[in-house]
């Protein structure tokens, strides 16, 4: 398929080939961990949504269930028997929505994915805007929440400084309350699929890979019904993750802290050195000892810093991102590529 401008879409794997009048198909990939309140709800919503948007795309449901230990997976397979468009994948224990999400994202076949709350967080009617835009050609919409009344004033806070520490830190800045919901054209999930971590924090990822972006905003409402899973302990972790996974700052900024303080020590070990030679000595050993430690002390520090720089190495290698992603490429006849 080779447009005017011969420009080539990069399509990682191969379609099947398209009957001609395919509809594009939107996957919204939807984790659930003990939701069987709100299964129903949600479904009547998106129905609801989704025939609004109208004819132009159709739509799959991908949940994925996180170990839910009540009647979740019942409710969901009780559904899927009744109509075409609902797949289940079934986790052995609870992994996490992170782990569940990208699950979703190994297995939607969709044109376009839209990662989905079942609380309805995530409103589905915001759905039509994004997949305008992504229509009119953008190849990742994300979703801001333009208040956070919802949330309690620590859960701002903690965002709020996790955002700004993430951003003062990764090569990538994640944009502020984006949260995972955000649709992504099926290059983009290609893309973040060959991003093989083990420990991710998945709008890090989004954001890392880049391609045409664009924005809506949208108010988050309050949780349809059921409570939410998260913990502070959770969030935590997936804080650390992201900053952990997404930079070698924190390893590698000993290097400089142990070079600052080795220079300082050494100028007053030199300060004292001195003193002492010329004013002589008023506490026995005190010079000596002094200067001792702190040439040793920075050294160590200095040290530490050179083997923060080969394990941030090692952990960049080991990570095994690929180095770039192509978005478009264009082949002169010569060349035959
Ligand atoms: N979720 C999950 N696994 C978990 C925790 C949550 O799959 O371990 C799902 C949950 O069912 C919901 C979504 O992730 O669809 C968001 O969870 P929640 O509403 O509890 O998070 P919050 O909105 O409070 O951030
Ligand atoms: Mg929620």
């Amino acid at each position: 398929m080779k447009s005017a401008a011969g420009i080539v879409p990069l399509d990682l794997e191969p379609r099947e080939a398209p009957a001609p009048a395919r509809l594009p198909r939107v996957t919204l990939v939807v984790p659930v961990y003990n939701e069987e309140a709100s299964i129903a709800i949600f479904l009547q919503k998106v129905d609801e949504t989704t025939a609004e948007i109208g004819p132009s795309v159709c739509f799959d449901i991908l949940f994925v269930n996180d170990g839910s230990r009540d009647k979740t997976e019942r409710l969901i397979l009780a559904e899927a028997a009744q109509r075409d468009d609902i797949s289940l994948i079934s986790f052995s224990r609870n992994f996490g929505k992170e782990a569940a999400l990208t699950a979703g994202l190994h297995h939607a076949t969709g044109d376009a994915v839209i990662p989905l709350d079942v609380d309805l967080q995530d409103p589905p009617e915001v759905m039509a805007e994004m997949i305008r835009r992504w229509q009119g050609g953008a190849k990742l919409v994300n979703a801001r929440r333009s208040r956070r009344d919802a949330d309690t004033w620590l859960k701002k806070a903690t965002a709020n400084t996790f955002y700004r520490l993430f951003n003062a830190l990764a090569e990538q800045p994640i944009p502020r309350d984006v949260g995972d919901f955000r649709l992504m054209d099926r290059e983009v999930v290609q893309a973040i699929r060959q991003l093989g971590e083990r420990s991710r924090c998945n709008k890090a990822l989004f954001s890392w890979v880049g391609f045409e972006t664009e924005e809506v905003t949208y108010e988050r409402p309050p949780r349809a019904a059921g409570e939410s899973q998260w913990s502070y302990w959770k969030l935590t972790k997936l804080a650390l993750d992201a900053i952990f996974s997404s930079s070698t700052v924190p390893l590698r900024i000993w290097t400089y802290v142990g070079m600052m303080m080795a220079l300082v020590s050494l100028a007053y070990s030199a300060f004292l050195f001195l003193r002492t030679l010329i004013f002589g000595i008023d506490v026995p050993g005190y010079a000596s000892t002094v200067i001792l430690i702190l040439i040793f002390g920075g050294l160590n520090m200095f040290a530490l810093g050179i083997i923060g720089e080969y394990v941030g190495r090692i952990y960049t290698e080991v990570r095994q991102r690929p180095l770039y992603v192509v978005r478009a490429h264009h082949a002169s006849e010569k060349s035959g590529l």
